[in-house]
């Protein structure tokens, strides 16, 4: 007997016919012994519903009053599984975050889980009942109701799972696992069996949004045995684990081709070279509370210094006119941008043992006269900026040069 924490998403749970089709899972899965706590989101579609709603009706919804209406969905959900296992003979229970005692801190629409007290669902579990969590949702200390961000819900199941000592955190969704780029973009792209948890953090980060990535650093720091697989299809799915000796031996140089179009890039032309510029810059931008991604800082000639950098395409606007302003006081020569660049990365935990994979993803990309705007690495991950009109093609070669679609 193992116990299972089950996470089903909004299209898994999009209809009447598709709750019917989670709960003969969930059954077939109790029958088998299983002691299991089921996570679920808003039906699709749902939230985004709700906060359409909140928005007709402010500008500016209360935080905590935004919560209160986001987090009804998820509970809907729960009462017609439990409803809808009731009818096949199998106990269930729906719990509300308070009732499973998830705690979070006070942040409102992005609130982080601080503590997990699971005496009552543990409860239920040895009584032999199903237990159907309503995801997304946790109370702070106020006794308020929380949320943890869009796509929160894998959080939920993935915390749950890590208090619990689960013996693996299943996230059931509408792709069958994680794949070596997007399939859409490369016909032959392939399910891979494994991935490790910083690998999968790089995808997600980048734009694979198969996971919510909170839930994926959570699985890594608690060690939680996480699988991606389909609420439609039979199949192992993708694991996700640690970096073991296991996992890096059987590794190709690279596991995956993660890609952003939302991107936007800004360059500062002849700032003073001197100390606190890239602060002035960039803190500025930071004030806005705008995120920066890539930063890259050169000398352009005597005492002067070029700044690039890229920003997602929605702020581009904001973000021009805030590095304006900047760059006048500073006595820029120029200050110039673009929207239409996308980030193109090549991801895998095997580079750290290899040599020379950047080059040949350079080299790939040069053969097929894409330029690259700028390049940036970390240990596991290279990414270079391109122009967004060559995104596909660059997708499509470095799958093919890194020989993606076998093994
Ligand atoms: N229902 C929430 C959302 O759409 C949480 C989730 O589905 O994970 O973001
Ligand atoms: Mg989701």
């Amino acid at each position: 007997m193992s116990l299972l924490v089950q996470k089903y998403g909004g299209t898994s749970v999009g209809s009447v016919e598709r709750i019917q089709a989670v709960a003969d899972r969930v059954y077939k899965s109790a029958q088998q012994g299983h002691q299991l706590v089921v996570v679920v989101s808003a039906m699709s579609g749902e939230t985004n519903r709700l906060i359409g709603l909140a928005s007709e009706i402010s500008q500016r919804p209360l935080p905590r009053e935004f919560d209160v209406l986001v987090s009804t969905g998820e509970q809907v959900t729960t009462a017609l599984l439990c409803m809808a296992l009731a009818e096949r003979g199998q106990e269930a229970r729906s719990y509300t975050g308070r009732q499973a005692g998830i705690q979070t801190d006070n942040s409102y629409n992005k609130a982080r889980i601080n503590n997990i007290d699971t005496q009552a669902v543990k409860k239920d579990l040895d009584e032999g009942r199903v237990v159907v969590l309503a995801g997304f949702q946790g109370v702070n200390d106020a006794g308020d109701v929380t949320t943890l961000g869009r796509g929160g819900s894998d959080t939920s199941a993935v915390a749950m799972a890590a208090a619990l000592q689960a013996d693996e955190c299943q996230i059931y969704t509408d792709v069958d696992g994680v794949y070596t780029t997007d399939p859409r973009v490369v016909a032959d792209a392939r399910k891979l069996d494994r991935i490790t948890f910083e690998e999968m953090l790089e995808m997600s980060s980048l734009g694979s949004k198969v996971l919510q990535i909170r839930s994926v650093e959570f699985a890594g720091k608690y060690n939680v045995a996480l699988r991606v697989l389909s609420s439609f299809q039979e199949g192992e799915g993708t694991l996700i684990t640690l970096d073991n000796e296991e996992a890096t031996l059987e590794k190709a140089l690279v596991s995956g081709i993660a890609f952003n179009r939302d991107e936007a890039q800004l360059t500062v032309r002849g700032v003073p070279d001197t100390p606190g510029i890239a602060y002035r810059i960039l803190g500025a931008v930071s004030d806005a509370n705008i995120e920066v991604d890539m930063i890259v800082q050169n000398i352009s000639g005597d005492n002067v210094t070029d700044f690039t950098f890229t920003v997602n395409r929605i702020d581009y606007e904001r973000v021009s006119e805030i590095v304006s302003n900047v760059a006048k006081e500073l006595g820029a020569v120029d200050v110039s941008g673009r929207k239409d660049i996308a980030k193109l990365s090549i991801v895998g935990v095997g580079m750290r043992s290899h040599a020379g994979v950047a080059t040949k993803m350079f080299e790939a990309l040069a053969a097929e006269q894409i330029n690259i705007l700028m390049i940036s690495t970390s240990e596991i991950k290279v990414s270079v900026v391109i122009d967004e009109k060559y995104l596909e093609l660059g997708v499509r070669i470095l799958h093919d040069v890194f020989d993606l679609a076998q093994n």
